[in-house]
């Protein structure tokens, strides 16, 4: 991450780093905080970056078993510079990183025959190999009477046209139990451009609760015949970053859990506040007594 605001990368800047990160292990190392069991599939290189992600993932409690080390690939990395209006400028590498290899391995195929939720992250279709692994992590869980969420973060232009990454995205949107979408996700997802008709619109295809974040606006629930709003917690945003992803896993697992979506809602708007004010993407990850204590400090406040 570098230190300074400004465009791109085009001259030497300072930086500071590196940091765990990946929306897919922001999410699961969230869940793992939370107390849950939870593993991810997944893949990085013999180097320091990847046993960095390997290593903080096993100390927060995440099974890492399903983790692949390649030994001809780089493990995935993104340079991030925030602009002036506090928008991002990237450098990726990861389309032909570890991550980008991702495929079916027997270590996953265990992992997934332990789990009795399955949560998709939209990123991942960018990967080729990915396809195989989420149809056959969905369909077992599913058979099992497991459930399914989905983060709907796809890059719009990835879903242009009836490509594979469309199809996919179909596929996993028709056994979805929850959606996790944010902003202009909802009507890309639901392709209807009203927000209320775009709910509607997935309810009635099956989705049974959709979630709508919306940063510091705070979040809203949807289900057939229940709704709710959580204002967001007030706070001072340092870096967005992982803010959806910490929300995301503590709903979930509030939810999981037996908790009802209202007190979910709070507790995921707080995961989310909590992310923001802390400089890195995995680093405002939570417990659920930190959780208590930050809703507890800011009761008055919201
Ligand atoms: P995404 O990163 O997926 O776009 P959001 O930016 O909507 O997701 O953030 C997810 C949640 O985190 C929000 O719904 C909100 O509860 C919390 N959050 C995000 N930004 C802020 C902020 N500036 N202040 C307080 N809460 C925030």
């Amino acid at each position: 991450m570098s230190t300074s605001v400004g465009n791109g990368f085009l001259e030497p800047m300072p930086l500071v780093g590196p940091f765990p990160s990946g929306a897919p292990a922001i999410f699961i190392d969230q869940v793992a905080r939370l107390g849950s069991e939870a593993g991810i599939i997944s893949a990085v290189g013999d180097d320091d970056f990847g046993w960095l992600n390997i290593e903080r993932l096993k100390r927060d409690g995440a099974d890492v078993s399903a983790i692949a080390v390649l030994a001809e690939a780089p493990t995935g990395s993104a340079f991030v510079r925030y602009r002036a209006d506090g928008a991002r400028d990237f450098v990726f590498n990861i389309a032909r990183s570890a991550s980008g290899q991702i495929e079916m391995t027997d270590a996953a195929r265990a992992l997934i025959a332990r789990a009795g939720h399955v949560h998709v992250m939209g990123s991942a279709f960018a990967i080729g190999g990915i396809g195989r692994v989420l149809s056959e992590a969905v369909a077992s869980v599913k058979a099992r009477g497991g459930t399914v969420s989905f983060d709907p973060n796809v890059r719009k232009e990835l879903l242009a046209g009836q490509g594979e990454a469309r199809a996919r995205f179909e596929e996993i949107l028709a056994v979805s139990d929850l959606l996790l979408p944010s902003g202009e996700e909802l009507s890309v997802t639901a392709g209807i451009d009203e927000e209320k008709a775009a709910v509607q619109s997935l309810l009635s295809r099956g989705v049974k609760e959709v979630v709508l974040k919306r940063g510091a606006a705070g979040s809203s629930f949807y289900l057939q015949n229940d709704r709710g709003h959580c204002p967001a917690f007030k706070v001072e945003e340092l870096d967005p970053t992982g803010a959806g992803d910490c929300f995301g896993a503590t709903y979930v697992t509030c939810r999981r859990k037996g908790l009802s979506p209202a007190s979910s809602l709070r507790y995921a708007n707080a995961a989310g506040a909590r992310t923001v004010t802390r400089q890195g993407p995995m680093e405002g990850v939570s417990t659920f007594a930190e959780l208590d204590q930050f809703i507890e400090e800011h009761r008055l406040e919201t």
